[in-house]
């Protein structure tokens, strides 16, 4: 819809948020000076075994405070209100917010040809909030047995994080924000207690015909959500499973670099965590397990693991359309599928291979130009959670040399000798196979994490 036509609204108002039983119902209004208000709620619902929090707990006060910002990214964006009214928070806690709904939503502004917000306040506190209070359970310190809480999207990636999780501790559980019945899944064969919140964001929100639509930064709410259950169940870690790659963009908008996958890049991990640093008492503790690993150093952990072979999916037009995943395993069209083909194939058998997709995606003609684009020898890099440049040219060298590519990757390798890695493949391939130190992993875990990798 043209701009000139679009309703403008003003401000983007934090109501409140109430707590009924295991109901969590933030509210949210778009005030204009000229039209009505538009009134959201969304509503969280903790599973039975959690308890309710207490909003008498500062930590939570702030927990539930910071979820009610985060899940405002989906009403905020419908029309991008120039003012913010919310509960004012620290000058350095506001920073952050302006970069999670400027930065954050990069790729929403890039989509609807939009520059990033410059100028976008969050309200803060004039005077001296007090201490966030002390965690109080008990850390890794103390000897006692960390808890743990695993997040699980359905991928092979928290199939990953599983496995290692398991082998530092016996007190794991899995945990995701909303339906997700391939995370159910793999913790089921993982052996790993699960529980997921339920979210129903607020059917108005899909009755706005004029509204502005597009990707919000959803780790981000996940991250937040997650924490806040993870507090109310006593665990020390949340941990995530995003890999060192999802720190490669997309494209760049006027000097900043847009990335699909901001929210699992290690930038927003470091913000996070100095996030939870400030208003959590030291705890829990959130950080991505897989952040020194490339994917193909994923990939090739993953198909040692045959028993989570069947239990996992990472195909997300499926998702999009049935996240309960009652339907077909893979689309074979989007770029998931067919950057996960690519990525698991050089370490799988053939048998091994087509038992979990049936089909072989890279032989699909419908899927060459998703390919090059993968390959970087496209347009663009996918707007979806797949690898660098690097790691699908790696994979795909790596399969030609197999002599494992047919139909139309056998086409592509014969008519684009640029997609294979010539000179230094043998080195490029090992320094995907080797651990990076850049992450944020606790000290203490580093014997017991680098022994798995
Ligand atoms: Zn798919």
């Amino acid at each position: 819809m043209p701009t000139q036509t679009r309703k403008k609204y003003e401000r983007f108002i934090f109501k409140d948020y109430q707590l009924e039983g295991q109901k969590i119902k933030f509210f949210y209004t778009l005030s204009a000076n000229h039209l009505p208000p538009l009134d959201f709620c969304e509503c969280l619902e903790l599973p039975p075994t959690v308890p309710p929090p207490n909003p008498q707990d500062q930590n939570l006060a702030k927990l539930l405070d910071a979820c009610h910002k985060v899940l405002g990214l989906s009403y905020y964006k419908t029309y991008l209100p120039e003012t913010i009214v919310a509960s004012p928070v620290s000058p350095l806690d506001a920073v952050f917010w302006q970069e999670l709904y400027s930065v954050g939503l990069g790729e929403f502004y890039f989509r609807n040809n939009l520059p990033l917000p410059q100028h976008l306040q969050f309200p803060t506190q004039t005077t001296q909030t007090t201490q966030a209070q002390r965690f109080e359970v008990g850390s890794i310190k103390t000897h006692m047995e960390p808890k743990i809480m695993v997040l699980m999207g359905g991928g092979k990636d928290s199939a990953v994080v599983c496995s290692i999780a398991k082998h530092v501790s016996n007190s794991c559980i899995g945990f995701s924000l909303g339906d997700n019945f391939w995370a159910a899944k793999t913790a089921e064969s993982a052996g790993l207690p699960y529980i997921q919140v339920k979210r129903t964001l607020d059917p108005a929100l899909f009755q706005l015909p004029d509204a502005r639509n597009g990707h919000i930064p959803i780790s981000a709410c996940i991250a937040f959500v997650s924490t806040l259950v993870a507090y109310l169940l006593g665990c020390n870690y949340v941990i995530a499973g995003n890999e060192r790659g999802a720190d490669e963009g997309n494209v760049e908008l006027a000097g900043t670099t847009i990335n699909h996958q901001w929210s699992k890049g290690s930038h927003f991990e470091d913000l996070f965590q100095q996030w939870c640093r400030r208003n959590l008492g030291g705890g829990p503790s959130y950080f991505s397990l897989l952040r020194p690993l490339s994917e193909i150093h994923i990939a090739k952990l993953f198909a040692q693991l045959p028993d989570l072979h069947p239990a996992f999916s990472s195909c997300n037009g499926n998702f999009k359309l049935h996240p309960q995943g009652l339907n077909q395993r893979w689309c074979g069209r989007c770029a998931k599928c067919v950057f996960t083909a690519l990525l698991l194939k050089p370490h799988l058998t053939d048998e091994a291979y087509r038992h979990i997709f049936l089909a072989d995606f890279l032989e699909n003609p419908q899927n060459q130009t998703t390919l090059l684009n993968l390959l970087g020898l496209g347009t663009m890099k996918p707007w979806d959670c797949v690898g660098t440049f690097m790691e699908s040219k790696l994979c795909f060298t790596m399969l030609y040399q197999q002599q494992r590519l047919s139909g139309m990757a056998w086409e592509v390798a014969q008519t684009y000798p640029e997609a294979c890695v010539s000179e230094d493949f043998r080195d490029q391939w090992q320094k995907h196979l080797t651990p990076t130190h850049q992450h944020f992993l606790p000290p203490t875990w580093l014997p017991q994490i680098y022994a798995y990798y």
